[in-house]
């Protein structure tokens, strides 16, 4: 088992080398990202141990379990999961880097308020809803600039970039225009020139759809299944408000 996980993440390098290659870009533009939704914290140890620095989980209560048991290991923790304003307290506790998944100004301010009790700040990404599908979470491409702009107000919180989860499409012009939005939302956010505010980072490609992720831009590809397998629970746990 531990020997399949260690294969896969060469087989995904290997992706990111030769997609990077196709693409005139430099492979140390493009960090992996393990997405550890389901996967127990003994195989993540596996893939940690391979290297690899940067994991991240889509629920708090999952971030809870495999804390301990993952933090003898040296490691980043992103987050990407839909946050509910309840659960903030309770992700702060964890170490988590970066928060992926900023979709929505009462989020942010909530976030804000309580990194300022604690005397903190936080990374983020403004999520954006590149496939226009009602169970995704992410801001509506309209209105990221505008989100962008009010996080910009909130001192503890650090914008780095962009996330999105591409359009899960057989068709890959579907999904590659998905990517190629981010990029354009990205680049109208630069010309602002916003004080405070980095776009350098845009977390989009998943297993399926990393090499038109990195075409158009990445510069964190978020691994799941292609590494740790399927999972038991079916994405729209994870990505629907409601479950
Ligand atoms: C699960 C998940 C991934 C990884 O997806 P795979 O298809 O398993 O590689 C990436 N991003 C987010 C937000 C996820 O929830």
């Amino acid at each position: 088992m531990s020997e399949e996980i260690i294969r896969n993440i060469n087989t995904i390098l290997q992706r990111i080398d030769n997609a990077c290659a196709l693409n005139d870009r430099d492979k140390t533009e493009v960090k992996l990202l393990l997405a550890t939704k389901t996967v127990p914290a003994e195989r993540i140890k596996i893939a940690l141990e391979t290297g690899q620095t940067l994991i991240a989980e889509n629920k708090v209560q999952e971030l809870k379990e495999k804390y301990e048991a993952l933090s003898e290991i040296p490691h980043a923790n992103h987050f990407i999961g839909h946050l509910q304003t309840n659960k903030i307290k309770d992700l702060l506790k964890y170490n988590v880097s970066c928060i992926q998944s900023l979709d929505r100004f009462d989020l942010a301010e909530k976030l804000h308020q309580r990194l300022r009790l604690e005397n903190k700040t936080m990374e983020v990404l403004i999520q954006v809803n590149t496939s226009f599908e009602q169970s995704k979470f992410g801001v509506a491409p309209e209105g990221a600039i505008t989100l962008t702009q009010q996080v910009a107000q909130l001192s503890t919180l650090k914008i780095k970039g962009l996330m999105t989860i591409g359009l899960l499409s057989a068709e890959p012009e579907k999904v590659r225009q998905c990517f190629r939005l981010l990029k354009t939302i990205q680049q109208q956010i630069i010309a602002l020139g916003l004080p405070g505010v980095e776009m350098k980072e845009l977390s989009m490609g998943m297993s399926s759809d990393l090499e038109a992720a990195i075409a158009e831009g990445a510069t964190i590809v978020r691994i799941g299944t292609a590494i740790f397998g399927t999972r038991p629970t079916p994405d729209s746990y994870y990505w629907n408000e409601n479950k």
